[in-house]
């Protein structure tokens, strides 16, 4: 719980600050792309690659912006009580399309459980930022198992894979903006989750070890 509290307070300084200059940064960017855009028209064969991965590198850093403004922006929820399992069912056909591109598989095994005061969109990002990443830890033909059941009167999301699982040293920093160890990560995904899962009053654990990982996310039923 402590650790829990402290990533969100981490989190909140840092997207203060973020949030203050991710907007200012932005339109620079636009503007250099605008630019390289216009003189990759010109056909001068000689830098057309140069321009291709310009263009691209200035596309990745807009999306970690963008990340980084959705996290940051902290909206207030539109909360509504609803069904944590209905939702899974509703996104499950997007779920199932990324794992098949990767060549895995997706497992529900959806008990039903109470009602939840909860933000359809965020608890979206929240169940697609574990999937991808559950994905992204496992082998072709892994299987993702995702879960609701109730345990000692709370509600329990849980997405489970067969991947290489979460080193000790790796998960204290686990949540952290930034914190990747992928060539291509942009080390947000984890944060929203923590951010979302916080303002919902839910909490994240993980139970992770060589046969894979288990994320758990644990909410309080609405009275
Ligand atoms: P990103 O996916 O962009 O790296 P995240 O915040 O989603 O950022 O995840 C941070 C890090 O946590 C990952 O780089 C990875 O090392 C680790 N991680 C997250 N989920 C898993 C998982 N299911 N299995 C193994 N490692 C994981
Ligand atoms: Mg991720």
């Amino acid at each position: 719980m402590e650790r829990e509290m402290d990533r969100f307070s981490r989190l909140n300084l840092v997207a203060e600050l973020a949030a203050g200059i991710g907007h200012e940064i932005r339109n620079p960017l636009t503007t250099v792309r605008g630019f390289l855009q216009m003189l990759r028209s010109k056909k001068n064969a000689q830098y057309m690659e140069y321009y291709d991965l310009m263009i691209e590198e200035l596309d990745r850093a807009n999306s970690i912006i963008s990340e980084f403004l959705s996290l940051a922006r902290n909206k207030p929820l539109d909360l509504h009580k609803q069904n944590l399992k209905q939702i899974i069912i509703n996104i499950s056909p997007l779920i199932q399309a990324e794992a098949i591109i990767s060549d895995k598989n997706i497992k529900l095994e959806l008990e039903d459980i109470p009602e939840l005061l909860l933000d359809k969109k965020e608890i979206h990002q929240l169940i697609l930022n574990l999937v991808l990443n559950a994905i992204e830890a496992m082998f072709p033909g892994g299987t993702i198992t995702i879960k609701t059941y109730t345990a000692n009167d709370k509600v329990v999301l849980a997405i489970k894979d067969e991947g290489q699982g979460i080193k000790p040293n790796i998960l204290e920093k686990i949540g952290t903006p930034f914190f990747t160890t992928k060539e291509n990560g942009t080390g947000l995904g984890l944060s929203m989750c923590h951010s979302i899962a916080g303002r919902h009053n839910a909490t994240i654990k993980y139970e992770s070890g060589i046969n894979g990982t288990t994320v758990l996310v644990e909410f309080i039923p609405v009275i």
